[in-house]
């Protein structure tokens, strides 16, 4: 007999990253930050090397305190992982499974859906509008077999934001038994008071996610964060491997939160780079939705338009995210790079526009 994987997890297609075609240099396509994480975070990270030796603190304390503080949120509601992946995966093993539905959006975060069939759940998408989070669509998708809503504000790949009162009036609406995962990876790139949604994780019925890889610069480190009340703090706890940040992360993370300057500064220099970038595509024609992350989706004609400007981009050492995944084959996703590759990326997309009348 041959040997077989588990039903559902051979019926399922693994996760797909973006295609990089072998290209070894930092690519547009990932939506890693255009800066390198504060001075202070790789210098505590260099420390806590010469402490490998031992497991580092299954409880995270350090930066569950540094958190708290600097967010303004409950300490014991704090709840890390090895990226804010982990955290959804855990949060979704630990309450779909067969027989349930995960409720995503049209592009909400892809990775939602795979976490839903390694949970033998099934995932279904509400409608968006105009590339923005429809809560009517979502409230009109909900069935008996809804056990998570799972909503990504700002959205990626989109980029648009929907006012915090919409999640709140989301809330509101959703039946108790429902449980609301709100992800926020880009939340630092958001100018709303993030309080609101916050205070929603103290009802014990909804989650809030941050990550550490996106604002902060550190996505290869592997820090998410996220509030959760302590009954589900207990049920997705027993899903996570113990251990599972590095010592050399969690100081990192530590070091990164605690500069909050270095973090503003940051992002206020990617909103202004891609404010400019996305200025000056739409003065050539494009189409480019309002961005509140570190990057932007960019709308062409028609598929084959986006397909050749990709490979054009490509020719030039610009990798962008295609995003036949999320069914929006006339788009590409740019993440915001440093200053001269955006120029470089805004000529070669302004000069096609022209030469091809798109
Ligand atoms: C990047 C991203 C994440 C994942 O972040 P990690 O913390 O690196 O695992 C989660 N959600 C969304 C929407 C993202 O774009």
């Amino acid at each position: 007999m041959p040997l077989k994987a588990t039903a559902h997890i051979e019926a399922m297609s693994a996760f797909a990253l973006a295609n990089f075609g072998g290209f070894d240099r930092p690519t547009l396509a990932q939506n890693e930050s255009a800066f390198p994480p504060s001075p202070k975070a790789i210098e505590a990270g260099r420390d806590a090397v010469a402490r490998s030796h031992l497991y580092p603190d299954p409880d995270w304390t350090l930066l569950r305190d540094a958190i708290a503080k600097t967010y303004g949120v409950e300490r014991d509601l704090v709840l890390c992982g090895a990226g804010s992946m982990e955290l959804i995966a855990c949060t979704i093993a630990a309450f779909a499974g067969p027989g349930t539905q995960v409720l995503g959006t049209d592009y909400a975060y892809n990775f939602a859906a795979s976490a839903a069939a390694r949970a033998g759940a099934t995932y279904v998408k509400a409608a968006e509008r105009g590339y923005e989070v429809s809560i009517d669509a979502i409230l009109a998708a909900v069935t008996p077999a809804t056990r998570i809503v799972f909503v990504c504000n700002p959205g990626n790949p989109t980029g648009t934001c929907i006012k915090n009162a919409e999640l709140l009036r989301l809330r509101a609406a959703l039946p108790g038994d429902v449980l609301l995962v709100i992800d926020q990876a880009y939340g630092e790139f958001d100018d709303q008071d993030p309080q609101a949604v916050f205070a929603l994780a103290g009802r014990g019925d909804t989650v809030v996610l941050r990550t550490l890889s996106k604002a902060y610069g550190l996505a290869g480190a592997r820090i998410g964060w996220g509030l959760f009340a302590p009954q589900i703090t207990a049920e997705v706890r027993k899903m996570q491997n113990s251990n599972q940040v590095s010592t050399v992360s969690l100081a990192m993370a530590v070091a990164a939160v605690e500069d909050q300057a270095y973090m503003r500064a940051t992002v206020t220099r990617t909103a202004d780079i891609r404010d400019r970038f996305a200025r000056g595509l739409r003065a050539a024609g494009y189409e480019v939705p309002d961005s509140r992350t570190n990057f932007v989706l960019i709308r062409f004609a028609n598929a084959e338009k986006a397909a050749a400007a990709d490979s054009a981009l490509r020719g030039a050492d610009i990798i962008a995210r295609g995003l036949s995944g999320y069914g929006l084959t006339d788009c590409l996703r740019i993440t915001v790079g440093p200053q001269d590759v955006m120029d470089r990326t805004l000529r070669a997309l302004t000069a096609m526009r022209g030469r091809q009348c798109w």
